[in-house]
C-alpha cells in the first residue's frame, strides 16, 4: 500500500531522516494557523498517491498569510490526475542549492535491494533513466549483509553529488535503508533530496510503498489501509478480504493460487479472451469464499462468462466441489460458468458437481478447454 507524501516524512523522521516541519490539514483556516505558527515562507502541498503534484499546480510556496489562504483554497478540492485533494500538508520552506534523487526498492530478478542515487533530481526517475541512465548510480544490497556505511560512501562518491553533500547523503541513506528494511516497504524514494545553500541535506518529498503482507508486524499500518486506491470491485473484494485485481476484460477469473491465478488470466488471454480480474481464493476454496468470490465478480458488469480454474492440493476435490455447489445455491449469478477441477480427488469432485452441470455450468477436462468454453460464452474473442 502506498503512503501520502506526509505519512511517508513521518515514517522518514522516526528513523532519523530530517524533514521539514510541518502538519497535515483539511481547511483553509488550519492552513492559515500552521503556516502562522511555522513562519512563512512555507509551502502547501496537495496530499494524494499521484507523482508530479508540483507541475500540476498543487505544490506552492507562500510568502505570507495572503497567500498561505490563496494557495490553500486552491489546492483544497483540486483535481489531480483524477484524484480530489482533501488533505494539504504544510511545510517550512526550504532554500534549495541542489536537488537529488534517492530510492530503494527490490530488485526481483537480482534478488537484492536496489539503491539508485542521481544527482540530477526534481524531475520523474523514469526520465532520467531515458535520457541519461548514466546519471544514476545503483548500488545492489544483499539483504543478508545489509548496507555497509563503506559501500554507502562508495555509492555517493559514484553519483558525484556536490562533495558538500557527500556527509548529510550517506547518513541519511543509511538511515533510508533502515526505513525500508525494517519498515518493510517495498519503495522509498525522495525525490528531490535536496542541499541547501547552508549545506544540509534534507528530504523535500517522501513516496513510500509498504509490503502489505507485513502490516501484521506493524499494527500502525492498520490507519493507511483506508486511503488507499482501489475501484469499487477492488473495494468489495477487499472488504472480503479476497486476493483481487480489477482489470478491464470480461471473462471473471476464480483460481486458487496466485500461481495459478496469473497462469488463468494468461490462458484467457491466449485463447482470445480479456480477464475481467486476478482473483486468488488462496488454499482453502469453502462455501464462503467461493461464495464472495462470486458475489464481486457477478457484480462486475463488464463480466460475460465466469472460469473457476481449481487446482486441488492440500484441498481435496470434493470439499472444493461442495463448496462451489454450496455457493452456487446462496448467490444468484447472472453469466455462464465453466469450471476445470484437477488434483487431489478430483474425480470425486466432478461427481458431486455432475448432477448441477447444464448449458450455463460447465466443467472442462483441461485449463485451455476451460478458457476456450469460458471465452465462447462470453461471446467469442474480443474485437
Ligand atoms: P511532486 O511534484 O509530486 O514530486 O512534489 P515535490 O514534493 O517533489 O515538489 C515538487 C517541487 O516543488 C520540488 O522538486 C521543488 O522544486 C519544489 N519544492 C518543494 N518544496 C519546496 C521548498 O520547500 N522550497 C522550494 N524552494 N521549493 C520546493
Ligand atoms: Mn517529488
Amino acid at each position: 500500500m502506498d503512503l501520502l507524501e506526509y505519512q511517508g516524512k513521518q515514517l522518514f523522521g522516526r528513523y532519523g531522516i530530517p524533514v521539514s516541519p510541518g502538519a497535515a490539514v483539511t481547511t483553509v483556516d488550519e492552513a492559515v494557523a500552521t503556516a502562522e505558527g511555522l513562519g512563512y515562507p512555507v509551502v502547501v502541498k496537495a496530499q494524494v498517491l499521484v507523482g508530479g503534484r508540483g507541475k500540476a499546480g498543487g505544490v506552492k510556496l507562500a510568502a505570507d498569510v495572503d497567500e498561505i489562504r490563496t494557495h490553500a483554497s486552491n489546492i483544497l478540492g483540486m483535481d489531480i490526475k483524477g484524484h480530489r485533494v482533501d488533505v494539504v500538508w504544510i511545510e517550512k520552506a526550504s532554500d534549495i542549492a541542489e536537488e537529488y534523487y534517492a530510492s530503494f526498492t527490490l530488485d526481483r530478478a537480482a534478488k537484492q535491494h536496489l539503491g539508485m542515487l542521481s544527482a540530477q533530481g526534481g524531475v520523474e526517475i523514469e526520465q532520467v533513466a531515458d535520457e541519461n541512465p548514466d546519471a544514476i548510480a545503483r548500488i545492489h544490497v544483499n539483504p543478508v549483509d545489509g548496507l555497509s556505511e563503506v559501500d554507502c560512501r562508495a555509492w555517493v562518491e559514484a553519483a558525484q553529488l556536490n562533495p558538500a553533500a557527500t556527509e548529510g547523503a550517506v547518513d541519511i541513506l543509511l538511515k533510508l535503508y533502515e526505513a525500508y528494511t525494517e519498515g518493510d516497504a517495498d519503495l522509498c524514494e525522495i525525490n528531490p533530496l535536496i542541499l541547501t545553500p547552508d549545506g544540509r541535506v534534507h528530504a523535500l518529498d517522501a513516496k513510500v510503498t509498504l509490503d502489505d503482507n507485513a502490516v501484521f508486524r506493524h499494527p500502525d499500518y492498520e490507519q493507511y489501509d483506508a486511503i488507499q486506491l482501489r475501484d469499487e470491485r477492488e473495494q468489495a473484494a477487499h472488504d472480503k478480504g479476497l486476493q483481487y485485481v480489477g482489470l478491464d476484460g470480461f471473462v471473471g477469473v476464480i483460481a486458487n493460487g496466485a500461481g495459478l491465478a496469473m497462469s488463468t488470466v494468461d490462458i484467457v488471454n491466449q485463447v482470445g479472451g480479456k480477464p475481467a480480474n486476478f482473483l486468488d481464493i488462496g488454499g482453502g476454496a469453502n462455501a464462503d469464499v467461493m461464495a464472495g468470490a462470486l458475489e464481486v465478480i457477478n457484480n462486475d458488469p463488464n463480466v460475460r462468462s465466469i472460469f473457476i480454474n481449481i487446482f486441488g492440493g492440500i484441498t481435496k476435490g470434493e470439499e472444493v466441489a461442495n463448496g462451489i455447489v454450496q455457493a452456487l445455491a446462496r448467490v444468484k449469478i447472472d453469466s455462464p460458468i465453466v469450471i476445470r477441477l484437477d488434483g487431489t480427488n478430483a474425480d470425486e469432485g466432478r461427481a458431486i458437481l455432475a448432477p448441477h452441470l447444464s448449458d450455463r455450468l460447465q466443467l472442462q477436462p483441461t485449463m485451455l478447454d476451460a478458457a476456450r468454453s469460458a471465452v465462447e460464452l462470453a461471446g467469442g474473442a474480443s474485437a
